[in-house]
């Protein structure tokens, strides 16, 4: 069972971390407590090592995020579904399209980041500032699930129990300080996008940063490669694992529409492969429509 935060001491807690030799970037700055909260017993040692190997995946990325007197209060890896939509929308579409991502509650926001699938970031990341939360829930799965103010859902799925346990308590936590204090930052919309270069917010619907011009790939320019070619799309948005599986997939479809095509079958060939590429374009322009992808990579 996880440690409440308060019981738990920071000394004991870095005198683990030099036990087991882990360091830290000394440039950002974090709540132990929170961040190791099970820092005895038998898998302590692995679990301590497995999220300071996280936090180091992220060590080019979250000094340039971070704003000053952010404070890293824990951080797990899994995956992001989000939805405005009812619920067999969300069941037959949305909650299918995972993307693997990295949260990093801060005292400020709930950082999401994405990453492949070993957990290395690219540069899509969405923030929620926790007044913008209006209920944590857990899911069917036993998924954590955010009810957000302006009415989107998110949903984190697969993250082992006591990372479900610290993820809504610290997020319940830190809401009701927001609350108690009056702190409510202003926000477009409950979840913002950052920029990939600047991590300036951008608004949904928007293509370039506001701040820094950056472009990002809209749904259409992507769904347009994704029917041409159905991998293009899934390859541009950084997505190269899935876009191997879909290169794979209509080769496939290719030899059959060459055998149908042998048979005379001319118009069921066309047909799979015109249906083919237009899922392929109808799923790689929603999850387009949910994040920003740079068009340029980022020096
Ligand atoms: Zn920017």
């Amino acid at each position: 069972m996880i440690l409440v935060m308060t019981t738990v001491e920071r000394p004991a807690i870095e005198k683990k971390l030099n036990e087991l030799n882990v360091q830290l970037a000394p440039e950002i700055s974090y709540r132990l407590e929170t961040l190791f909260p099970k820092y005895k017993g038998r898998y302590a040692a692995g679990t301590i090592r497995n999220r300071v190997k996280l936090l180091h995946r992220l060590d080019s990325l979250l000094p340039e995020i971070l704003l000053d007197g952010e404070v890293v209060q824990f951080l797990c890896k899994g995956k992001m579904t989000s939805s405005r939509n009812t619920y067999l929308v969300r069941m037959f579409c949305d909650d299918n399209m995972r993307l693997h991502v990295v949260l990093v509650l801060t005292n400020l926001r709930l950082l999401c980041i994405e990453t492949n699938r070993q957990g290395a970031p690219n540069r899509t990341c969405w923030s929620v500032y926790y007044n913008q939360i209006d209920k944590v829930e857990t899911g069917i799965t036993d998924e954590v699930v955010l009810l957000l103010k302006d009415g989107l859902r998110v949903s984190y799925y697969e993250f082992s129990q006591n990372e479900n346990l610290m993820l809504k308590q610290v997020t319940r936590e830190m809401g009701a300080t927001f609350a108690a204090r009056g702190f409510n930052p202003p926000s477009m919309q409950s979840r913002q996008q950052l920029c990939g270069k600047c991590f300036h917010s951008v608004l949904e619907g928007d293509y370039e940063c506001p701040n820094c011009r950056t472009l990002f790939w809209t749904p259409l320019e992507i769904a347009t490669r994704s029917f041409l070619f159905p991998p293009w799309g899934t390859f541009l948005l950084g997505h190269y694992g899935v876009a191997m599986w879909e290169a794979v997939l209509f080769f496939a479809i290719l030899f059959f529409d060459f055998n149908s095509i042998r048979q005379g079958n001319f118009s069921n060939a066309l047909l799979l492969l015109i249906l083919g590429n237009i899922l392929a374009a109808f799923f790689t322009s929603r999850i387009t429509s949910k994040g920003l992808y740079l068009k340029d990579a980022v020096n």
